[in-house]
């Protein structure tokens, strides 16, 4: 039964049970058409009237400024390590045709596996050279956790590279950038003072619409995978910078690489995101569950709500820390809101904490398969109610075992 089991898996995410029942109205008999949502043409009408509400929650709950167009895509937030590279280095060529491959940089701040995963990409498509900005993993003690965002003095940007790429919430390592401007954990957007229009990209996919995108205008690309806290996978957002949709076959023929058409971000703003079949079902679902978020009060009552839920789990977190049970793996400073991972330390313990959890019906709580550990993820479809039963077998689990 649903309602016996709490789902904290680290994406594809629970999503509440009112929407998923409202989804599967529409995939029988969309707006009393007769007609399933998946059986509907794309070209309909309908469509359009997804395509463009969907994209008007997304502005109103985030406030995208008028400088930026909201796009939707396939292919997962991976397809953008790629699309990110192409689309940027056009850019690049179309504003500075004659400099060689070895001049065009693509910074990227590594600061977890996913981040590290997107440089990876970019050195794998080449076109550029990529500039690592800094390595939160070469900076740590160990040499081999992420565990914090590294000192900004550290950061080695480039002279105007192609783009500036940043992943704000690191699924894998539990590590997020801060939004508070004081904090030395916050993106260092001081340092890029003399460079306003270098492009920056950040990766929000775990992050996306669980509370406000700082600086958001001064993005080049924010961009996510749905499977958070938006929907099913198989849809990706985009929220582009207008400066940033260019003509890559005029970029192509000054040489740049070609740009997969299904990639091309001008041409998929240019047909409101309907250039080809786009994923109907996912986006119709990510546009109920916008809805319900905006009936619980919007962004102002999501971020309250997370906010009150991370600390509630820290705050128990710390004290198994403090007993010597757990190891955290973040600093604080750098933990993030969504993610949550640790280790429980003894002989065996680790396990019987997971078996427990399962067992109480806490579900998916077991780390990535490359980092190990426990990994609890607080999205948004997660309530105060339910982190509380975390917290009280969490908090009996120490008590039994310290
Ligand atoms: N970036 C981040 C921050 C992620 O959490 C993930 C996966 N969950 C990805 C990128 C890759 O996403 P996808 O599986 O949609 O390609």
């Amino acid at each position: 039964e649903r309602t016996q089991v709490i789902n904290f898996n680290s994406g594809p995410c629970a999503l509440p049970t009112s929407v998923l029942e409202e989804a599967a109205k529409g995939l029988l008999n969309y707006k009393g058409t007769g007609i399933g949502l998946a059986e509907l043409s794309h070209r309909s009408g309908y469509f359009g009237q997804i395509v463009n509400e969907l994209a008007g929650l997304i502005r109103k709950q985030l406030e995208v400024p008028s400088t930026h167009e909201i796009i939707f895509t396939q292919g997962g937030a991976t397809g953008q390590f790629s699309a990110v590279v192409l689309n940027l280095l056009a850019r690049h060529r179309l504003l500075h045709p004659n400099l060689a491959e070895e001049e065009r940089y693509m910074d990227y701040v590594v600061t977890g596996n996913w981040s590290k995963k997107a440089s990876e990409e970019a050195r794998r498509l080449g076109g550029g050279v990529v500039n690592i900005v800094t390595d939160a993993r070469t900076v740590s003690e160990d040499h081999k956790t992420f565990a914090s965002i590294p000192p900004h003095s550290g950061f080695k940007f480039s002279q105007n590279p192609a783009f500036i790429y940043y992943c704000e919430n690191e699924t894998v390592d539990g590590v997020q950038f801060s939004t508070d401007p004081e904090s030395p954990a916050r993106f260092p957007w001081e340092l890029l003072k003399e460079q306003d229009f270098v492009p920056v990209v950040g990766d929000y996919s775990s992050s996306f619409l669980s509370r406000p995108i700082p600086n958001l205008d001064r993005h080049a690309l924010v961009y996510a995978g749905a499977q958070k806290n938006l929907g099913p996978a198989g849809l990706t957002v985009l929220i582009v910078r207008k400066d940033c949709l260019v003509d890559t076959d005029a970029a192509a023929k000054l040489g740049a690489q070609p740009v997969p058409i299904t990639m091309d971000w001008k041409v998929i703003q240019s047909h409101n995101s309907l250039y080809n079949t786009p994923p109907m079902f996912s986006m119709y679902i990510a546009q109920l569950m916008l809805e319900h978020t905006e009936a619980m009060g919007g962004m102002p009552a999501i971020t309250h709500m997370n906010e009150k839920k991370k600390d509630m789990l820290y705050e128990v977190l710390d004290e198994g820390a403090a007993k010597g049970l757990f190891r955290l793996r973040v600093e604080k400073g750098s933990r993030s809101w969504m993610n949550q991972t640790f280790h429980v330390l003894g002989d065996g313990k680790e396990k019987l904490f997971l078996e427990q959890a399962e067992s109480a019906g806490l579900k998916a709580l077991a780390g990535h398969r490359q980092v190990g550990g426990v990994r609890i993820s607080l999205y948004n479809a997660i309530n105060e109610e339910q982190t509380g039963i975390l917290v009280k077998f969490i908090r009996k689990f120490i008590e039994e075992n310290s």
